[in-house]
This record gives structure tokens, C-alpha cells and sequence, in this order.
């Protein structure tokens, strides 16, 4: 694309500050690579980095990367560390259903896979990359932004795109962002190695009936070894005193399928936690000259918890948008709205029906017991895996 002339400051005055280098932010910095602008990427971690994740990488998140150019995915094709994943196991009260995926899916340890993101930005974009910088706050300035750091410096921007993760500073200050508990879950995870029967195409849950609609995942990666966590409804956590380390073990302990399986697995790491901030479509994600992105604008996928898909293709839709103020020279809050029309088009409808499902099921438990029997039946199997 060419790009009107556009005024550039030195230093470290910038067009456009991605706040950020997870999927959310290095998807930002690679669509913005031909844009002409003065992009700076900023992270608080030096990479790689390891996110607590499920390590599930959805076929939306290598979608919209491939969307950018053919070599990303010929550099995905060939990065080594992750699995094909081709069907989830759902386990329930001693009985399996298992789902085939049409469309393709990957699992690969988030220390990978955005390191590979990472890599790929740092070759392919034209973007200043700050590492180790953490972002403590963020000021508006009549043209722009102003950033500073935990070590003294200022960046100043004119428009700023926020992909700094669940607790972005971002968010709460230019989006006054507080945790919703009733749409927030708390989450554990920890790397596991020889778990019996583990298939490596496939994607494991399981249910118990005093935790629903929570459930225990265990995702296989690379080498033998598995991702496995257990996440529950952060107001649920807070209302009972859960204390979700503990009810993760017990889960193990107390669902004989799991603890035969695992009974001569080793633990690799530490049971690591982190929150979900649940897509919701009534939260501001853009105002005048901002943009977030990701867990940021809270997009993560209310039954099936996956956030990378919907970071990535908000980091490329953001990315167009700024583009199109740039080209028009409008920075109003009404103009940046087309981004969330966009945004919303394309995953809102999911996100609300998803987000009602999940109320559904926390209050009426027994409706899984109807999906296992219906999964009986081939016709309504289908339907099921559309609704998923
Ligand atoms: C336990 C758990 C399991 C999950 N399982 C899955 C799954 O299997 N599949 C799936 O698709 N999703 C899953 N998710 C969700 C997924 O992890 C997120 O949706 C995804 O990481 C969002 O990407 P992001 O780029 O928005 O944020 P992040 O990946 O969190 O990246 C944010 C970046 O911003 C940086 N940053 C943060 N604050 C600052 C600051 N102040 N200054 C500078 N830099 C900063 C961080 O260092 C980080 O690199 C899971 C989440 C959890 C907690």
C-alpha cells in the first residue's frame, strides 16, 4: 500500500506505540509493516517469554498470520515445536465423546509460539522493538500519548494500540477497565510428561459435576508431554474461597480416569496461574487515538477459554484501522469505532451466544448430561460441534 508522507518524530516520538508483543501486539506490528508509519513495539518481558496458557493455538490465530503474507505460513510450516491437533475428547461421568475438527488447530507451548511471533516481527517489520520496558502509565497529550516507564523514560506517540495482556495498563487508564468477576476466570496450569494414552492429535476434557461449567483440559504438546489446567469463574472463586490450586489436585485425585492416567506422569512445572478476561461485547476497546486489542479488550472466548484466534486478528484490524486514521488524518473516537464494527461482525455473535451457553450450563448442570446423550446421535453430534 502507498502511503501519503506522513510527518514522523525522532527520538523516541513515535506515529504509533503497540503497547505489548504477545500475539495481539506482534500481529499489530507485522500488519503494520508496509504502512510507512513510525511503529515502536513495547514490552515489560525480554523474550522468549512464557505466558500461563492451555498452549491451544486456535485456526483462527494461524489464519489471520497467513492472511499477511504466504511466508508467514511458510515459516509456520516449518516451525518445529507445536502438534496438529485434529479432535477434542470430551470426559464425563465415565463416558467419552470425541469431536473431529474440520478446520486446523495446533497446540504449542506459548514459550514457542511467541517467541516464533516475536522472531517473525523482529525480521519482518519495520518496527522499533523495546524489550524490558515496562509500561507503568499512560498520559493523554493534545496530539497523542505520552508513556512512561519503570526506568525513567518517556515515549510519546499519536496513536496507541493496547495489547498489554489481561491486566493492561492501557485499558484501565484511557478505558477506566475493571475485572468483571461474573465474566473473568481464574486459571492454573502445569506441564506434565508421560501421561498414559495420551494421543498427540488430540485435545482432552474433562468434566465433574461440582465444578461446572468449569472442566479440566489436558492438552497434548511436543515430546511427550502435556499441557494440563483447571480454571473457574473468578466470582465463584471469590464467593466459595476456592482456593484453585488445591481443587486442582483434588480433581486429579478424585476423577478415576485422570488419576490412572497420571499416576506415573511427572510434573515438570510449577503450577503456574493467571486470569481469563471473558470476550464481552459492552466494554469500550477504542476511543480517541486508542485502540486495544486481545485480553486487553477482553476477547477471550467464554466456553472454550481460547484468546490467541481473536488477539491476533484484533492486533490485524486494529493495525488497519490506525492505518486508515493516518490516511485521513482522523483520530476521533467516532471514526475508530469502525474498528469495532469490524471486530465485532466478525466474532460478536460468537461471543454473546458463547457467554449465554456458559450461564446456562453454570445453572443448569444437567444440560451436559443431555449433550453427552445427544452426541449419540450423529445429526445432532453436528450440531453441537457447530455451537462449540
Ligand atoms: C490458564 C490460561 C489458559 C489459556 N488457554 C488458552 C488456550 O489454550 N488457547 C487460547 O487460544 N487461549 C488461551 N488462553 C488465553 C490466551 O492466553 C490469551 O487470550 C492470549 O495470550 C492473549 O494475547 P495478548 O497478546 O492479548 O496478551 P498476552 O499474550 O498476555 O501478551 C501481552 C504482552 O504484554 C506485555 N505487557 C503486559 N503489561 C505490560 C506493561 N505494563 N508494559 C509493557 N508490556 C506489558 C506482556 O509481557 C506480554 O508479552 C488462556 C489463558 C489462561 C490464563
Amino acid at each position: 500500500m502507498v502511503m501519503p508522507e506522513l510527518p514522523t518524530k525522532t527520538g523516541s516520538q513515535y506515529d504509533l506505540i503497540i503497547s505489548g508483543a504477545g500475539p495481539a501486539g506482534c500481529m499489530a506490528a507485522l500488519a503494520l509493516r508496509e504502512s510507512g508509519l513510525k511503529v515502536c513495539l513495547i514490552d515489560k518481558a525480554t523474550f522468549p517469554r512464557d505466558k500461563v496458557c492451555g498452549d491451544a493455538i486456535p485456526g483462527r490465530a494461524v489464519k489471520a498470520l497467513f492472511s499477511l503474507h504466504p511466508e508467514f505460513e511458510a515459516r509456520f510450516n516449518v516451525f518445529k515445536p507445536k502438534l496438529s491437533t485434529r479432535k477434542t475428547a470430551l470426559h464425563y461421568k465415565n463416558r467419552d465423546i470425541s469431536f473431529d475438527w474440520v478446520g486446523a488447530a495446533y497446540t504449542s507451548a506459548r514459550i514457542d509460539f511467541d517467541n516464533f511471533l516475536f522472531e517473525l516481527t523482529q525480521e519482518f517489520a519495520k518496527t522499533e522493538i523495546h524489550t524490558d520496558c515496562h509500561i507503568t502509565s499512560v498520559q493523554k497529550e493534545n496530539e497523542g500519548f505520552s508513556l512512561a516507564t519503570k526506568h525513567g523514560q518517556t515515549f510519546t506517540c499519536k496513536m496507541l494500540i493496547g495489547a498489554d495482556g489481561a491486566h493492561s495498563v492501557i485499558a484501565k487508564q484511557l478505558a477506566t477497565r475493571t475485572i468483571d468477576r461474573l465474566n473473568h476466570v481464574g486459571s492454573v496450569r502445569a506441564y506434565y510428561a508421560n501421561i498414559q494414552g495420551l494421543d498427540p492429535n488430540t485435545t482432552e476434557v474433562f468434566f465433574d459435576k461440582r465444578y461446572l461449567p468449569s472442566y479440566m483440559w489436558v492438552f497434548p504438546l511436543p515430546g511427550n508431554t502435556a499441557n494440563v489446567g483447571f480454571g473457574m469463574l473468578s466470582d465463584t472463586i471469590v464467593k466459595r474461597k476456592v482456593n484453585l490450586k488445591k481443587v486442582f489436585y483434588e480433581f486429579i485425585e478424585e476423577t478415576p480416569l485422570l488419576k490412572h492416567r497420571l499416576a506415573n506422569a511427572t510434573q515438570t512445572s510449577a503450577l503456574e496461574g493467571f486470569g481469563l478476561p471473558l470476550g464481552a461485547t459492552d466494554v469500550t476497546i477504542s476511543g480517541t487515538r486508542y485502540l486495544l486489542t486481545g485480553d486487553a479488550a477482553s476477547l477471550i472466548d467464554p466456553i472454550s477459554g481460547d484468546g490467541i484466534g481473536n488477539a491476533m486478528l484484533s492486533g490485524k484490524l486494529a493495525a488497519e484501522q490506525a492505518i486508515r486514521c493516518f490516511e485521513s488524518n482522523d483520530f476521533s473516537a467516532e471514526f475508530i469505532k469502525e474498528y469495532d464494527r469490524l471486530l465485532f461482525s466478525r466474532i460478536g455473535s460468537e461471543l454473546k451466544t458463547h457467554y449465554y451457553a456458559r450461564r446456562i450450563l453454570a445453572g443448569a448442570p444437567m444440560l451436559l448430561d443431555a449433550v453427552f446423550r445427544a452426541a449419540g446421535n450423529p445429526l445432532l453430534k453436528k450440531l453441537i460441534q457447530k455451537g462449540l
